[in-house]
């Protein structure tokens, strides 16, 4: 029987209430093939969730797009746990209630957030929001002594505010904060202006690693450009041979809005995960 990687991360929605031109959503690269027209409901969801922890997997991270805009989404979250996953929702954190965070706490279910700017919010979310809400949800989680992770992505309108965003997500109670450059991928494949080269990001992980000790952990990605994407001109390499050469697919996978398996957050190519399983296991209808 084929094993997923212990950690997956769950697509829920390619909906948004933010138009960040960073936007690291697949389907922005590819929406014919990796939009569908429709969501996977509860019941589908369920179901896949069934099988992932059948299948060796340990922890999920729902993500979008938005999960906070699926109306279902508190079904889909008891649907994880009463399998026995540990889950993570990562929102951006636009719509974070009292009621909300009080329901994710009963829920058990963690949360991540990201601060992309202060000043800067508007400009790298696409809104005309300001960061004021985000920080109070993160502060609020803090008071009710639940824990929420803060990642900030650098790209060149806010590389002036990092060590200020990284500060200012640890002193509103940040368990831990996570930050790393903006990749090349979705909606940054056609805004190259934005994107750091190598020299900037080391030059800004460094002035973050100098400034004052603060209580919450700060965490510099290791990684400026993910080797899972294929080269243009290359056929991908299938999967599961593929995850061989990338680091996080040995640990880490992605299941796409319609179900299907990336290697990473990263990689652009689908698989069909299930039925290449059901043929190979005849004991299954
Ligand atoms: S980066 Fe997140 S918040 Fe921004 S548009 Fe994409 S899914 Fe929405």
């Amino acid at each position: 029987m084929r094993t997923l990687p212990p950690s997956l991360s769950v697509e829920l929605t390619t909906r948004c209430n933010y138009a960040c031109p960073f936007c690291y959503g697949i389907w922005h690269e590819r929406p014919s093939e990796t939009a569908p027209d429709r969501e996977l409901d509860v019941t589908e969801w369920g179901d896949i969730l069934v099988e992932c922890a059948c299948r060796g997997v340990e922890s999920v991270q729902f993500t979008g797009g938005e999960p906070l805009l699926r109306e279902d989404l508190d079904a889909i979250l008891d649907c994880a746990r009463a399998v026995g996953l540990s889950v993570i929702l990562y929102t951006n954190g636009s719509l974070l209630t009292e009621e909300r965070l009080q329901s994710f706490k009963q829920r058990q279910v963690r949360l991540a957030t990201s601060l992309p700017g202060l000043a800067s919010y508007g400009t790298m979310t696409g809104t005309n929001h300001s960061p004021w809400p985000v920080l109070e949800a993160i502060e609020r989680a803090a008071e009710l002594d639940w824990p929420m992770t803060v990642g900030i992505p650098l790209a060149r309108p806010n590389l002036s505010e990092a060590t200020d965003l990284v500060a200012a997500a640890a002193f509103a109670g940040a368990s831990v904060v996570q930050v790393g450059p903006a990749m090349w991928e979705g909606r940054m494949r056609r805004n190259t202006a934005w994107m750091l080269n190598e020299s900037e990001w080391k030059t800004a992980k460094a002035a973050l690693q100098v400034q004052p000790k603060l209580s919450q952990r700060v965490v510099c990605s290791e990684e400026f450009f993910c080797t899972c994407r294929t080269p243009p001109g290359q056929t991908p390499v299938p999967w599961p041979e593929s995850a061989a050469g990338c680091p996080a697919g040995q640990e880490f996978g992605v299941l796409g809005v319609s179900g299907r398996y990336r290697i990473c957050l990263h990689a652009t190519e689908e698989y069909d995960w299930r039925s290449a399983v059901r043929s190979e296991d005849p004991t299954r209808d």
